[in-house]
């Protein structure tokens, strides 16, 4: 059955794919890039940038979370230092599926998904768990799907290449720049 739905987008790249095949499965789709997490500012800005850029493309709305770096830096503040895909991680992607639920619950959008499982090198029994328990906390709707199967990740970076869209070398953080060595 069709429903509008949140869509949270870690970067365009990761959301060509999700985003189409929702959008083909005759849900309305709303993208909501979070972004807080990246570092630096003119990162956030170029990363942004590409979602408006493939929001239009699809024809799409979208949001662009405001850039609050300190607040994400609270959420994971336990954990700052943990390495790429340590303790940090959930923090993180609990402090990104929070905001996007609240986000839909804004709009008015009873149904939250994100486009995290589309990275071969995320955990997405992790992602599932914590999308399950914010979309509970938040009385929502979650749409969990492994967005890497089928061939779903080698076609994102097909289509980003051919879309022109930017496709970043790190993470988001500060820490995972230091871990690109
Ligand atoms: S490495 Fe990526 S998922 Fe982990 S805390 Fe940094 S930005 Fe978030």
């Amino acid at each position: 059955m069709s429903s509008d739905i949140l869509l949270h987008v870690c970067c365009a790249p990761d959301a060509t794919i999700p985003w189409q095949r929702l959008i083909e499965e005759g849900h309305r789709v709303t993208g909501f890039f979070y972004g807080s997490n990246i570092h630096p500012y003119s990162e956030f800005r170029r990363r942004a940038q590409d979602v408006e850029t493939l929001s239009r493309t699809l024809g799409s709305d979208r949001v662009i979370g405001s850039y609050e770096p300190l607040r994400w830096l609270e959420a994971v503040r336990e954990h700052l230092l943990a390495p790429e895909g340590g303790e940090r991680c959930p923090l993180c992607f609990r402090a990104q599926l929070t905001a996007a639920a609240n986000r839909a619950l804004s709009l008015g959008i009873g149904t939250l998904s994100t486009t995290l499982t589309i990275s071969p090198h995320k955990d997405v029994a992790l992602i599932e768990r914590i999308g399950a328990e914010v979309c509970w906390e938040h009385c929502l709707d979650w749409v969990f799907r492994v967005w890497r199967k089928k061939s779903g990740f080698k076609l994102s970076v097909e289509r980003s290449r051919r879309l022109g869209l930017y496709r970043q070398r790190y993470c988001g953080c500060i820490m995972s720049i230091r871990n690109e060595g």
